[in-house]
């Protein structure tokens, strides 16, 4: 398989500058240098340039967990591409449950973020996932469907190799409960058919999919098993070095 397993890990609203330089020291010293893994943290905008300086010199990579889609101007409380490039972030996460459920973020607006990410030198890691009530439905697939060519509209087959998909089951996340490998890998394969479709097969093989929800060190070695899972988004185990490290040992 061509594509580079990619671990990355999201904190979410959690560690101070400080301690998140901690975490990125101990990341990056696990890291090696020829790593054939690609590792990427994504700590809050607060902590993006003490992150930054701590993984520098290292194979970890930074990401953002979001960007607003303008260059720059009044907009309160947002963070642009520039900012994060000016940190040396390389990523961004885009259309994470969590914002989409609680900051209202629909597919459009996704969307605007993940070709602004693109025209602005940020590789997007965009999200997507059904909720318990949808899969009980027997609507995953279209959910998914749907957010993935929603996100993707107007992206060309150029771009894509520089987009990674997050397949995150929202009732996975942080719940302990845990997609199996079957269940996951059933919407992985509909994720790269769709890719294909639009895309064509050469680019859908280029593009990572990741699992998100719950993946930790105990269920990742069946996960990244799975033919069309190639990495993940981690939550919880991703905010302490040894479980993280143990994520990224699997994924080598
Ligand atoms: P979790 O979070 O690993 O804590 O479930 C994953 C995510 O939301 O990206």
């Amino acid at each position: 398989m061509s594509r580079k397993y990619l671990i990355a890990g999201n904190w979410k609203m959690n560690k101070t500058p400080a301690d998140g330089a901690e975490l990125a020291k101990e990341v990056a010293a696990f890291v090696t240098k020829d790593e054939s893994v690609e590792v990427v943290v994504c700590p809050t905008a607060v902590a993006l340039d003490a992150v930054s300086s701590a993984i520098e010199g290292s194979a970890v990579k930074l990401g953002a967990q979001n960007l607003y889609p303008k260059a720059s101007g009044a907009y309160t409380g947002e963070i642009s591409a520039e900012l994060i490039r000016a940190v040396f972030g390389k990523y961004v996460i885009l259309g994470h449950s969590e914002r989409r459920e609680y900051f209202g973020e629909s597919d459009a607006f996704v969307n605007e973020k993940v070709k602004f990410a693109l025209e602005n030198e940020l590789k997007p890691i965009l999200c997507i996932g059904e909720t318990l009530e949808q899969r009980e439905a027997g609507e995953t697939l279209d959910v998914n469907k749907t957010q993935l060519l929603g996100g993707l509209e107007d992206v060309s087959a150029e771009d894509m190799p520089k987009v990674v998909i997050a397949y995150e089951p929202v009732w996975a996340i942080g719940t302990g409960k845990t997609a199996t490998p079957e269940m996951a890998q059933e919407v992985h394969a509909a994720i790269r058919a769709e890719l294909a479709g639009k895309y064509g097969e050469a680019v859908a093989e280029k593009v990572r999919i990741l699992y998100g929800g719950s993946m930790k060190p105990a269920n990742a070695d069946e996960l990244l098993a799975q033919k069309d899972i190639d990495g993940g988004l981690i939550g919880g185990a991703a905010l302490d070095s040894k479980s993280f490290s143990d994520l990224i040992a699997s994924a080598r």
